[in-house]
């Protein structure tokens, strides 16, 4: 390990506000699509176990819309938006049931926030979601942060939870982003295909070679993210001064791991720009997009 990431990794310890995002296929059983309840059990006691450490820290969840599939047995991945928000009208609801009851038996208050891309964008939303993020922090609450699906259309959707987890980071302040997927970190090469890549532990400037690593779309059946979206949320995070780690969500003590300044995953270090506009940055992701609703239903977004 070089003295740098020895460095940056050491720092991990005494970072005191923590995003951790959590893919749907960290949560779900692949063969069955049902809820991971022992994973889930886990999840809850190692966030529960950071707050007690006096750390403020924030759960952005992905899954409303597998686990909304799961519960009206839908087989097939929605291909339409309107299929899948109303497998999220479902899904959200029973994800937080999950969550709400788990978090009770540490006695650990957690509270929904449902975010879309307008939140952040209109200066009063943001105000609001940044004024409850604190008074939440303050009152030892843990939120629990998803996109809100089933009010999002295409042009205003996040899509991703990578680049909203970033997007949280950087409104709350946080200073370290840990994403927990079915990617155990970036690779030198796509290690399904060439048996000699290697996981590159730490990454101190997010250049063009790196970005163009970045693999357009997700294996899983039930995410959204792939290492694209991770990477676009790693140059978030780093610009709003948080570090970020990109580590396997299969095991989730990698968590407390990583805390304690352990080998784990990919670290992005940080490099705070002052320049850095998230408003600037969630418009240029809208250029473009279809706002016709027919479209949408016809394209399969
Ligand atoms: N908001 C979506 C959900 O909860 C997840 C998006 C993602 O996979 O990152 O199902």
């Amino acid at each position: 390990m070089s003295q740098s990431e020895e460095a940056v990794r050491a720092s991990f310890k005494d970072k005191k506000r923590i995003i951790i995002k959590v893919g749907s296929s960290s949560l779900i059983h692949a063969n069955t699509g049902a809820l991971n309840l022992d994973k889930a059990e886990k999840l809850v006691r190692v966030l529960t176990d950071i707050r007690n450490e006096g750390k403020d820290v924030v759960l952005v969840s992905s899954g409303a819309i597998a686990v909304g599939r799961h519960a009206i047995n839908m087989t097939q991945k929605p291909d339409t938006v309107c299929r899948m928000q109303a497998c999220a009208s479902v899904g959200q609801a029973k994800l937080m049931m999950m969550y709400q009851r788990l978090f009770s038996e540490y006695d650990q208050a957690a509270g929904q926030v449902l975010m879309t891309k307008y939140t952040i964008l209109n200066d009063r939303s943001k105000e609001n979601a940044y004024n409850t993020f604190n008074e939440m922090f303050k009152m030892g609450i843990i939120p629990i942060v998803n996109e809100n699906d089933t009010i999002s259309t295409y042009e205003i959707m996040f899509g991703d939870n990578d680049s909203l987890s970033a997007l949280v980071a950087s409104l709350t302040g946080a200073d370290l982003l840990i994403l927990l997927s079915d990617i155990d970190g970036v690779y030198t090469d796509d290690p399904n295909t060439n048996e000699n890549a290697k996981l590159i532990s730490y990454i101190d400037r997010l250049d063009d070679h790196i970005m163009d690593m970045g693999k357009d779309t997700s294996t899983s059946d039930v995410g959204t993210g792939g290492m694209k979206t991770k990477l676009s949320a790693a140059k978030i995070a780093i610009s709003a001064g948080a570090d970020m780690v990109i580590a396997s969500g299969n095991d989730f003590s990698v968590v407390q791991r990583i805390l304690d300044g352990k080998p784990f995953g990919t670290v992005f270090a940080s490099k705070r720009d002052d320049g850095f506009d998230e408003n600037a940055y969630i418009r240029s992701t809208m250029e473009g997009r279809i706002t016709d609703p027919s479209l949408i239903r016809k394209e399969g977004i």
